[in-house]
């Protein structure tokens, strides 16, 4: 067993931190501050070839796997976990399109997702089911020949509502309403689709600087062509598809948590109390050994997890072992951080205090904590019937 990267990787992963931390760390902080998407910092990072990596060269990739794109989200991460999902939720988004959507779909609408001149957006959540994809209501009905009418709302979508926005690949319920078992329908919605209007951004705790807004579909027309998979398949098109996702949030939140590593780490050396560093009082000593723990257990987790797909392996278990363990790191890591800063690391221009903030959510999105437990039990063998 080798656990060293190769030096491919060593290069991409040495290329993406030196840029982040050059280019995106400087200005994590005021982005956080303003609220505002970084359109030009996020094509930057799309230039570098960062939204290349996992995607077939035919199509402009890279050619790599969904390792390589782990390696360079948690650099990413490590600068601003904001910037890093924004990138994360527009790869994995076109992944799926990518892995489920017919030839010129992909032609038409993968190509500037790729590059990172673009960004797209994935809308499962509703405002009355997340978790519960049955509960979901947005409803698709075929009208006239081989169109679609769509309507409903969407609830906390990120990337939907920016300046480079191009599409949303939108899950729908498409059998009728009487019907005894609701099937799904996933379809490429464009920005600019007649009846696809974006809401306010929404304020929230953290991942300040990614757009997060809700949807509305009123009488929304799209062509039967822009089916994603096929039709009345789109829950498991979006199961199967979307599964990098729960990776790469994994990977954003090691990212985060090496931060607050390097943080602490350097914190506990400068500040002096009781005659000398805090770094040399063992208690402190004891958070920064936890931190530095839930760091590498993370990261060796999401390893495992994203090598296996790289194999082909279908290791639901370490899909979710990763997405729980990091996610929970996360934030465990930068409420340590916080406590090893004092007071400081409660105010706001402190970096671990936005950490706390950003990671909170990564373990409720794509797949709450609770659920991926569910997921672990199932794959253990017991019988978990939450679906
Ligand atoms: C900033 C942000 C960005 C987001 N981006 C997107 C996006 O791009 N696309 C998208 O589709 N969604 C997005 N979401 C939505 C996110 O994926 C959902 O919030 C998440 O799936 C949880 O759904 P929910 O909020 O409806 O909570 P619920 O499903 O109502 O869950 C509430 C609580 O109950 C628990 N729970 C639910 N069911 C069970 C069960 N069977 N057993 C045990 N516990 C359970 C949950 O773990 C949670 O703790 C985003 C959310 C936020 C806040």
């Amino acid at each position: 067993m080798n656990f060293d990267l190769s030096p491919d990787q060593q290069q991409l992963q040495a290329r993406v931190r030196e840029f982040a931390q050059a280019e995106v760390a400087p200005v994590a902080e005021k982005l956080d501050r303003e609220c505002l998407f970084p359109t030009e910092l996020f094509q930057k990072l799309g230039a570098l070839g960062v939204t290349a990596i996992p995607f077939k060269e035919e199509h402009g990739g890279m050619g790599l796997g969904v390792f390589d794109a782990v390696l360079a989200l948690e650099e990413v991460a490590r600068a601003d976990q904001s910037l890093a999902v924004s990138a994360m939720v527009s790869m994995a988004t076109g992944l799926t399109l990518q892995r489920f959507g017919s030839k010129a779909l992909i032609d038409q609408w993968l190509p500037e997702i790729v590059t990172g001149q673009k960004i797209c957006a994935i809308a499962g959540t509703e405002p009355n089911a997340g978790s519960d994809t049955a509960g979901f209501k947005t409803r698709a009905r075929r009208v006239g020949n081989d169109r679609w009418s769509i309507n409903g709302e969407k609830a906390f979508i990120t990337n939907a509502g920016t300046d480079i926005s191009l599409f949303t690949l939108l899950l729908t319920v498409s059998s009728p309403p009487e019907a005894a078992k609701k099937d799904f329908t996933l379809f490429l919605v464009p920005n600019d689709a007649k009846g696809y209007t974006r809401g306010e951004k929404y304020g929230k705790l953290g991942w300040h600087s990614s757009d997060t807004r809700p949807l509305h579909f009123d009488d929304c027309e799209v062509a039967g062509d822009n089916v994603v998979g096929e039709p009345h398949k789109g829950r498991w098109v979006l199961h199967k598809g979307y599964q990098a996702a729960r990776l790469f949030l994994a990977a954003c939140s090691l990212g985060l948590a090496q931060a607050c590593l390097d943080h602490a780490v350097k914190y506990a050396q400068e500040r002096q109390a009781f005659g000398g560093p805090i770094g040399r009082l063992q208690l402190v000593q004891e958070m920064v050994a936890e931190i530095a723990l839930l760091v590498d257990t993370a990261r060796l987790v999401t390893y495992r997890a994203a090598w296996g797909v790289d194999q082909g392996r279908d290791d639901l278990k370490a899909l979710s072992m990763a997405k729980y363990h990091a996610t929970e790191a996360g934030t465990k890591c930068a409420d340590l951080a916080i406590q090893v800063h004092g007071g400081w690391g409660y105010m706001d221009d402190c970096p671990v205090s936005r950490y706390y903030r950003d990671n909170r959510i990564c373990t409720i999105g794509d797949g709450s904590s609770q659920i991926q437990k569910l997921l672990i039990a199932r794959e253990c063998g017991l019988d978990v019937s939450f679906t």
